[in-house]
Parts: structure tokens; sequence; C-alpha cells
């Protein structure tokens, strides 16, 4: 790979991977060591802590693994699923989509609620979809809380509720992928049972370590789930040695670097670092306030309460070319950007403003932004980057 150097930084505002702080990097630039240090088995315990501690769950298993979102759905599903049992998944997006394909192409039957695009899961539909399930074949909810997707967050206590007043036994596991560190969550709280997450969102890592949270009740529905599975299985994976926690060898560096950046969400106080999100998010949507008087560009999230901390999706208008706004913000403006995705996609750009971000790189990505909107004559109107600057100035 050719690279010309870039002068100053390359602001990254895809919602994941995010900015990796110095000194998570610096915590991950270390030797591999052999298995039997005991260095290896403190930092895996201390991850593990660190991730029961940012669930908000006081007895649950973590269960951590070398893969990404996409590898941590799938064990949710080998673990609670037999071949032939349901799942319904609230319409969410592409995220939600993506997980009930998964769960089908593992043969897993999948009940959907209708998408409402624009707006957040209904937990009516969830409470009428599991009342219709009087056979109870459903075993589990698979709820995404914000969808990136579409920048849409969802009620979880509302979806908890359905599921209680519909009388239904189904498991309510929660992805907190792009939520996790950066908007409220409480597992034990919420009666979540399964919480899952990834490494590369607002834990600010590199890809490669997701993770879940496992309360006794999922537990046990997974040991007296008799569908085969390995790799994935929690059963195998609770035990005291680390090769056989990870079956196999653990990704050292990357753990190194995990409990680095939960010494960083701790010290800064979870409470403080969803307050930040919530801070810079509104800065976000105040810029896109401005911008949207000029009839090119809206939001996608019709509901501003649903509008994610983590991530702002900005339909555009017909005829706008989003990779080439993506490429300009990229290579004049120094902005990286994510796109539209799934039935989005061509349609709307997203800015991330998840992970390891401040007021300085925000207002930076917001005016790297509008100038890529002005450079390639979008209408956008007067005064985005000025209503983020005074949302940020009124705190
Ligand atoms: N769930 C959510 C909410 C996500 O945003 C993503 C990825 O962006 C995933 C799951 C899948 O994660 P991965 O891309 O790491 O497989």
């Amino acid at each position: 790979m050719t690279t010309t150097r870039i002068p100053g930084r390359r602001l990254l505002h895809s919602p994941g991977p995010t900015p990796v702080p110095d000194e998570v990097l610096h915590a991950m630039s270390v030797q591999p060591m052999d298995l039997g240090d005991a260095r290896v088995d403190a930092n895996i315990a201390a991850c593990e802590d660190g991730l029961r501690r940012l669930f908000r769950t006081r007895e649950s298993d973590i269960f951590m693994y070398a893969a990404n979102g996409h590898g941590v759905w799938e064990a949710v599903i080998e673990n609670l699923l037999a071949p032939g049992d349901s799942v319904l998944v609230p319409a969410t997006g592409h995220f939600s989509e993506s997980w009930a394909q998964q769960a089908e192409g593992l043969g897993r039957r999948v009940v959907r609620t209708p998408w409402r695009e624009g707006w957040p899961i209904d937990p009516a539909a969830v409470e009428a979809a599991l009342r219709e399930d009087q056979g109870h074949a459903v075993k589990a909810v698979f709820a995404v809380h914000a969808d990136t997707a579409t920048g849409i967050t969802n009620d979880l206590a509302a979806i908890r509720r359905a599921i209680d007043a519909a009388g239904h036994p189904a498991l309510l596991v929660a992805d907190v992928v792009s939520t996790l560190a950066a908007a409220p969550f409480a597992m034990d709280d919420l009666r979540v049972d399964v919480a899952v997450g990834a490494s590369q969102k607002g834990l600010m890592c590199p890809a490669g370590v997701g993770f879940m949270a496992v309360n006794a009740a999922a537990f046990a529905a997974a040991q007296r789930n008799p569908a085969p599975r390995f790799y994935w299985d929690w059963v195998r994976r609770r035990h005291d040695q680390s090769y056989r926690k990870f079956c196999g060898t653990p990704p050292q560096n990357l753990l190194l670097g995990l409990e680095a950046a939960l010494g960083l969400v701790f010290s800064e106080g979870v409470e403080a670092v969803w307050q930040r999100h919530a801070r810079l998010a509104r800065a976000v949507q105040a810029a896109v306030d401005g911008w949207r008087a000029g009839g090119a560009v809206d939001f996608f999230a019709r509901e501003p309460a649903a509008r994610s901390t983590s991530v702002t999706t900005i339909t555009v208008a017909p005829g706008i070319d989003v990779e080439q706004l993506r490429r300009v913000a990229r290579e004049r403006f120094q902005v990286g950007l994510a796109g539209g995705l799934g039935p989005l996609a061509g349609r709307a750009f997203r800015i991330g403003h998840l992970g390891d971000c401040n007021e300085a790189v925000i207002l930076g990505a917001i005016a790297g932004v509008e100038a890529a909107l002005v450079a390639l004559g979008v209408p956008v109107g007067e005064g985005g980057t000025r209503r983020a600057v005074m949302s940020l100035a009124d705190g």
C-alpha cells in the first residue's frame, strides 16, 4: 500500500470502527506472552470484571470471542435456539434484518415485526406478535438497541414490558454493539437476559473482540439446547483456563487494549461518558437542523427523542451522490464518514460521534461535512456549523 502523508489528522467519523486513543494503542503495543504468564489471566479477569460493570450486571457470565459483532450474533443463535426454533426479531433496519437473516441461514425460524421507516420499534407490535405465539415456539426476542444504519435508538424497557404484558417466556437479547459506553444501558435493571457488544465502537479498540453478558436464565436455556455447537458454546467456555475460555489462543493484544479502554471509561465515569455522547450528538443534530433548511438533506429519524447518541443518519435528496460526498469529505476535508446501509444505500450518509470524541473533533467533522456539501453545490442553508457551536456553548 502506498500512502502519501496527510498533514494533520484525518478525522474518523464512521460509527465503527472508531478512533483508538493513544492509551489503548500503547497498551496493545507489547510482545505476546506465553499462556502460563500470570499477566494473561489477570488481563482476562480485568476485562471480564470491567465488562460486567459496564453492562451493569452483577452475576452474569461474560464470554469473549476472537470475533466481530456478527460472531457474537452467531454465538447467541447457536446457544439459545435449536434448529427449527423461532426467534422474534423486531425490525429496526439493516442490523435487525442482518441478524434475522443470519438466524435463518442457520436453520432457525424468524418472526419479524414490520419495519417502520424513520421510527423506532413499536412495542405494541412486539406484544401482539408474542400473544399470537400461543405455543411458545418463540424462544427469544433479538432487539437491536440502536440500529447503527438508521441512527434510531429503541426503547428496551418498553420491549421488556411488552414481553411481560404478553405473558411470554421468551428471553430478551439486546444488541448493544453501538450503544455500550455511549448511551444509558443497565442489563439487570432492564431484565435483559443476554447483551452483546464488540470492541470497535464505544470501546474505542480495533475490531476483533466480541463479548456478551449472559444471565442465569439464558445460560440454563443454552444448557438445555441440544443443538450441536463447539466454538461458540457457552457451556464449554465457562472455564478457568484462558485457552479453554477462548476455545484457543486468546487475542492478547486486543484484550490489553480492551482493558485499557475500560479503564478510560471508568476513569471518566460511565455516566459522564453517556452525557458526553449526548452533548456531542446534540451538536451534530443542531448542525443538521441548520442544513435541512436548504431542503436537500434531512434526519432519517423522525422522532427527535429517538435519535441515537452514537450516530446521525442523514438522508439526501435524489440526485445527490452519497459516495461522491463521502469522497470529497474524506479526500479534501479529511473527514471519514459512513454511507447508507441496506434500504438506505445511496439514500443517506452517516456521521459517527461515538467513542473517543470531543468538542474539537466534532466541530471539525461538522465543518468538514458542511464544506463538502457546499463544495458539491448541495443547498444547505446558512448556519449549520454555527448552530453546532451554539449548542456546545450552551452545554
Ligand atoms: N450490531 C450493530 C448495532 C452494529 O452496528 C454492527 C456493526 O456496525 C453489528 C451488529 C455487526 O458488527 P460487526 O460489523 O463487528 O460484525
